[in-house]
């Protein structure tokens, strides 16, 4: 049976109690998720109880027997302090850690997922900054609806759209009846055109191409809604 030692940056994504005192941690690494159990975690002396809180970003020392990873260390890379000290953080950051869990994202988003979780926590997160990691991610997995040229007929799209869901993609509006209408302005930028949108359109756009893909809606999408839309528009209308 192989055993081994190593060593691996992560994101702690949850953390779940098990037992008296230990944990099992959900890490988000260069090679992808790890679950790993950390033996006294929650006993008042564990030094590492500090280190390995969910969206901490670590290192992790683990020891691997067959498939089971236990914690054996930890050093604190960065705990993010800024982003946490704010309800507009912690929400970006905990849709952003659901959608890596759900997603089961391969460690090839790593750095992507660290870089936005550092910019959230360097610059502040606002609407426009966290709908643009979200179309960033949308892009990075290949779910980009925001092609120049209508699937449908070959000609360019320029303005409104519709999203065809069968296709993952936008189609000119008279192309295909029915559908979601999507401005001009909230198109371009999703196409990564503009920096400037009706940031609640552009919300309810990226919900829904995000359900499609999911299946149902992220857990944290109303909460996330609710604090990161004020201010910008409020709440998208209901459809
Ligand atoms: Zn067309």
């Amino acid at each position: 049976m192989a055993e081994r030692y190593s060593v691996h940056e992560a994101i702690v994504l949850d953390l779940t109690s098990v037992g008296e005192y230990d944990a099992y941690l959900d890490l988000f690494t260069r090679t992808g998720r790890m679950h790993a159990r950390a033996p006294g975690l929650n006993r008042p002396t564990s030094r590492l109880k500090g280190i390995l809180q969910p969206l901490n970003w670590v290192s992790v020392h683990v020891y691997r027997r067959g498939r089971q990873y236990t914690v054996v260390g930890a050093e604190l890379r960065d705990a993010l302090r800024h982003l946490k000290e704010r309800l507009e953080g912690v929400a970006a950051a905990h849709y952003l850690a659901e959608l890596v869990g759900r997603l089961d994202l391969s460690g090839e988003l790593f750095d992507w997922a660290l870089e936005a979780l550092r910019r959230f926590d360097e610059e502040g997160v606002d609407a426009p900054h966290f709908l643009g990691a979200k179309r960033a991610l949308l892009a990075r997995l290949g779910w980009d609806p925001g092609g120049k040229t209508c699937p449908l007929c070959g000609r360019r799209i320029v303005g409104e759209a519709k999203v065809e869901e069968s296709l993952g993609a936008f189609v000119h509006p008279e192309c295909r009846p029915g559908g979601v209408r999507v401005s001009g302005r909230a198109r371009a930028f999703l196409a990564g055109e503009e920096e400037e949108a009706p940031w609640g359109e552009v919300w309810a756009v990226l919900r829904q191409l995000f359900v499609l893909h999911l299946g149902e809606e992220p857990k944290a999408e109303r909460f996330a809604r609710s604090v990161l839309l004020r201010g910008v528009g409020g709440e998208p209308a209901a459809r």
